[in-house]
């Protein structure tokens, strides 16, 4: 099975405007399950549109996206919702997690909201953090957190409800070389650990290096780089 599907996906901003602009001309990608794919794009290439797009945040104006075996062109809103919630797994550069929740709640709630019973979500959270190094600092709050420490967190929480698929955009971009550097090797093995795939956007290519392969998002499509 696959974990994700793009085919011939089609973009454009400002659609019949003299502003028009086409981000995205038949972007195609397959990830196959424990894959773990890296994305190059200059900027204003059209990265954040595509993994919006493969991450149902938007949609296409044509083409198909799959993820998990489960086909999401033409679902309704609400499908829409409930597989992004349960198949996607997002990380940014900045962790976003809840400051006012410690670091085991915040991979707990969405689970919670996913319909996990109280006690499976804590087992869970705390098998995650396990894996990233995190056992010991499970109950403190992200401002007690180093930079990279938070991090580690965000990709707990982004597999929080087991998705298919973990969609990346520079998830150590915000840290120093060095650290970056020991986050991304953290990151890799709990993606391997895991069985989980993942679509990585960065702008290091010493980091694309470590992944399966690496595609170029270049003039609106999708090419091995
Ligand atoms: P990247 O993430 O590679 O920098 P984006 O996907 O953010 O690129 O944007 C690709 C192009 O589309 C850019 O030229 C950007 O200005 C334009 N763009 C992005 N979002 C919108 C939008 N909502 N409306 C109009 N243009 C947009
Ligand atoms: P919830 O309502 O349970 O908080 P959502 O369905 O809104 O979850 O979001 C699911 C995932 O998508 C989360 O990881 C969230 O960070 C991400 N997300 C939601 N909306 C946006 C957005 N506009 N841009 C980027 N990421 C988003």
């Amino acid at each position: 099975m696959n974990s994700l599907v793009l085919e011939g996906i089609e973009k454009s901003y400002n659609h019949g405007k003299p502003n028009e602009i086409n981000v995205l001309r038949g972007a195609s990608a397959t990830i196959a399950r424990g894959e773990i794919v890296g994305l190059i794009a200059p900027s204003g290439a059209g990265k954040s549109t595509l993994l919006q797009i493969a991450g149902l945040l938007d949609t296409a104006d044509a083409g198909r996206v799959e993820i998990g075996g489960e086909v999401v062109t033409g679902a309704s809103d609400r499908a829409r919702t409930t597989a992004r919630r349960g198949k996607v797994g997002f990380v940014y550069q900045f962790h976003h997690l809840l400051p006012e929740f410690s670091a085991v709640e915040n991979i707990v709630l969405p689970q919670l909201a996913h319909g996990a019973s109280a006690a499976a979500a804590e087992a869970r959270a705390l098998d995650l953090l396990g894996r990233v190094g995190m056992a010991a600092r499970a109950t403190h709050r992200p401002g007690e957190l180093s930079g990279g420490e938070q991090q580690r967190v965000a990709f707990c929480r982004a597999l929080a409800n087991a998705p298919a698929l973990m969609l990346a955009d520079e998830p150590t971009g915000n840290l120093d070389p060095a650290t970056s550097d020991t986050v991304f090797d953290v990151l890799m093995e709990l993606v391997r650990g895991t069985g989980l795939s993942a679509l990585i956007a960065t702008h290091n290519h010493e980091l694309a290096a470590r992944m399966d392969r690496v595609l170029r998002l270049d003039e609106g499509v999708l090419v091995p780089a």
